[in-house]
């Protein structure tokens, strides 16, 4: 029986096939909860105790809420929409297998492991860029069916298959599209309204499209596409949510292209939330020192899920330093995380007046693991940061496995974490 709270994070992994539909999935959840959009490119007219957000790219986001003008500095929660997948190529259909089939030129999008995509079906979701009158607009596009499957090699042609053979992005992961002529744009084109003629440039990615379950004997797993790290964001967007906190402007922003290096304009290594709390510091009539107090004085959480001990690798995990699921959230410690032994412990404090279970992680030595956003994050605007998430399997695979107490746990800590007053004073911190 999947309950109601895991039913809702399948329902948004099924509305986020891509980064731009996790924003505009994010964006449907705010302005529900009537909040106001701001565009980037217009002035802005701020209230104190409004709720705003904004986006950049269609792939990025960031909401705040203000208490009031003289508000002491700002708690962010940091997660990232995009996961690794392929990407759809210009003039991606080539025919293939003496002219019997057409199949889809890709690109890998982050990395993952390139032959778990194969022999199941996946559909193409993106957007479009369309030749409107005025001159052009960008446009979401979904087609929500089964449309491509990768067809792996029969174990009877590829009899090293079992004992590690290699994958070729460009030859061994072109899905097939059909056995007659096939033209995706059109398609895409037509499923919007539009003339392919007028689709000037695109964005498109395969999909998986298998829904989350609930597994396990007792019902105690999770399974679905994109836990890395959709979990986190809808845990951040629904702390945010259910959150108002009387001093400190309460801030979720969520990054495109963590998976390739944060480095685009919408990704955390470029200027969005510095822009954002500096418009909201300007708005609040902060001048340059008040704003650099603001931010030293805040706190950003840089949400992205961590390596559980896996149950037929258990040596690849850290020695002393273990995370299991269902294990509460992960504190993530090395050299490419954000988070230091003061930033560690205020999480750690206010989960523990919240009641919320954590755990430290740490890199087995002889097997570094990925960066993420956080330390990227902070070459802009500097928050004190740490870097959390929830444990889980199978990571970057289309199909990953995480345990189902812990997306309450992720949720329960950012929500304390989103309520609590706290004040960095140089090497202290108060926390009420
Ligand atoms: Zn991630």
């Amino acid at each position: 029986m999947t309950d109601q709270l895991t039913n809702r994070l399948f329902d948004f992994i099924e509305s986020s096939p891509t980064a731009f539909h996790t924003i505009n999935a994010v964006r449907a959840m705010l302005l529900h909860a009537g909040f106001t959009e701001l565009s980037e490119t217009e002035p802005w007219v701020l209230e104190a105790g409004g709720g705003y957000f904004t986006t950049r790219n269609m792939s990025s986001l960031i909401a705040f809420r203000c208490p009031k003008k003289d508000f002491a500095s700002f708690s962010a929660v940091a997660p990232h929409g995009d996961s690794p997948c392929f990407k759809v190529k210009g003039s991606p259909e080539m025919k293939a297998g003496d002219g019997k089939y057409t199949k889809l030129n890709t690109e890998v999008y982050g990395g993952m492991t390139l032959n778990l995509w194969l022999d199941r079906p996946l559909s193409v979701a993106g957007r479009l860029a369309l030749r409107t009158e005025a001159g052009l607009r960008m446009q979401l596009v979904d087609l929500h069916r089964d449309l491509l499957v990768i067809p792996s090699l029969a174990i009877h042609m590829n009899r090293e298959a079992n004992n590690g053979s290699k994958t070729d992005p460009q030859r061994d992961t072109l899905p097939l599209l059909g056995t007659g002529e096939a033209d995706l744009l059109a398609m895409l084109a037509e499923h919007v309204g539009a003339k392919k003629v007028d689709v000037l440039s695109h964005e498109l990615y395969l999909y998986n499209r298998q829904r989350g379950t609930v597994y396990g004997a007792g019902e105690e797993l999770i399974a679905a596409p994109k836990l890395d790290d959709l979990e986190c964001a809808f845990s951040a967007v629904t702390a945010f949510l259910q959150s108002e906190n009387p001093e400190n402007c309460t801030v979720c922003a969520i990054f495109d292209n963590e998976e390739t290096g944060s480095a685009t304009r919408q990704g955390a290594g470029a200027t969005f939330l510095l822009d954002v709390t500096s418009r909201i510091c300007q708005w609040a009539g902060k001048d340059e020192e008040g704003r650099i107090r603001a931010i030293q004085r805040g706190m950003l959480l840089s949400a992205d899920n961590a390596h559980a001990v896996h149950p037929n690798y258990p040596d690849k995990a850290d020695p002393t330093s273990r995370c299991y699921l269902n294990g509460g959230v992960v504190v993530k410690h090395s050299t490419r995380y954000a988070t230091d032994a003061s930033t560690a412990a205020l999480f750690k404090l206010i989960c523990e007046k919240a009641g919320v279970p954590t755990q430290d992680y740490y890199n087995n030595s002889s097997a570094p693991g990925g960066g993420t956003l956080g330390l990227i994050s902070g070459s802009q605007a500097a928050f004190p940061t740490v870097d959390i998430g929830l444990a889980q399997l199978a990571m970057h695979s289309p199909y990953e496995t995480g345990g189902r107490e812990d997306l309450r746990h992720m949720i329960d800590a950012m929500t304390a974490f989103y309520r609590s007053v706290f004040a960095w004073e140089g090497n202290a911190c108060r926390l009420g």
